[in-house]
């Protein structure tokens, strides 16, 4: 929010040197209006109302979270999932490099030119830099990629002497880098590191079941017309050990009449899943959780017609397809 505020005092402080940069200026507060401010985020919030089901809004909350942006969401679905190719110590690891191929455009941002002579011929640039700028901190990489290290080192300066704890931590940072540095930064740390957490799910059914109702429009036999379903239901008996599907902070653990016991986890980046109809839950808010670490029990609570663990996953303050995400099954042996 403070970054609207800024926008807009950068405005009118420059505004008054003429008219040309004010009509710039109104162009790209427009523009940022229409992507990732609290303002852009309101009008898409209210079209979709206007518009949508309930379950297609996008949560406001997320609009103004570091998050990966929706057109970095589109490329990660469009990916193949993870590579795991071996490319040894040193080089930028996995899942974060098959996340790297989706996300990074083939544009090398500024402050990363000046090393294109040092990298020379590679295949993928991005990627080939990226393995050269790499010192074991993926998200470190990443942002020195994106800005730089001045503007980096700088931004932890200001958060330290500010008393944030976890300075380095480029959630915390961000926040006293420049409005324009964050932008691009967000895109590629944020986008890269969630496009990795989404490309490396653990499934948070074990066994073997079957998807009672897959993710998107259906029939709705109930109510007798087209619904959209914002994730996929799995049918496994009650008391079905529920994993969670990422490493992750436990941000919601409650029950209510819908979705009855549920739970939510932030992943970071953007990225959260929500596990409902539980019977039990196992964690509790502000707890963190590792991949594929038993959270509760399924069940049929709430608003729910048969045993089943209804599982969402959100990208950047959307829903997206889970199974599109799926690990493959380990082959039989
Ligand atoms: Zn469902």
């Amino acid at each position: 929010m403070s970054r609207a505020k800024t926008t807009a005092m950068e405005k009118a402080g420059v505004g008054r040197r003429g008219g040309l940069i004010d009509l710039i200026l109104v162009g790209m507060v427009l523009l940022a209006a229409g992507s990732r401010t609290p303002l852009g985020g309101l009008a898409q919030w209210a079209w979709a109302l206007a518009t949508g089901s309930e379950a297609e809004r996008p949560s406001l909350i997320a609009t103004f979270d570091t998050g990966i942006v929706p057109h970095v969401v589109a490329r990660i679905e469009a990916s193949l999932g993870p590579t795991a190719v071996d490319v040894g110590d040193g080089a930028f690891p996995e899942p974060y490099r098959s996340a790297a191929l989706a996300t990074l455009p083939a544009e090398v941002p500024a402050a990363s030119l000046a090393l294109v002579a040092s990298v020379g011929e590679a295949p993928h640039l991005p990627l080939a830099i990226l393995d050269h700028l790499h010192r074991g901190d993926p998200e470190a990489t990443l942002e020195i990629y994106a800005i730089g290290e001045d503007l980096r080192a700088r931004a932890i300066q200001r958060a330290a002497a500010a008393g944030e704890p976890d300075p380095s931590s480029y959630a915390v940072h961000r926040r006293y880098l420049p409005a324009a540095a964050a932008r691009i930064a967000d895109e590629l740390v944020s986008g890269t590191l969630g496009a990795g957490a989404v490309l490396s799910l653990a499934w948070p059914i074990a066994g073997e079941h079957r998807i009672s109702s897959p993710y998107g429009y259906r029939h709705h036999p109930v109510l007798n017309k087209r619904k959209f379903h914002n994730g996929v239901d799995m049918a496994v008996p009650v008391g079905t050990p529920v994993l969670s599907a990422q490493r992750g902070t436990v941000s919601v653990a409650k029950e209510d009449d819908l979705n009855g016991r549920y739970v939510v986890i932030d992943h970071g980046y953007g990225v959260r899943s929500s596990y409902c109809h539980l019977s039990e839950h196992s964690i509790e808010k502000g707890d963190v959780v590792e991949r594929a670490q038993q959270i509760g029990l399924s069940g049929n609570t709430g608003r729910s017609t048969g045993p089943h663990l209804h599982f969402t996953l959100r990208v950047g303050g959307e829903t997206v397809d889970p199974e599109k995400f799926r690990p493959a099954a380990p082959a039989a042996s």
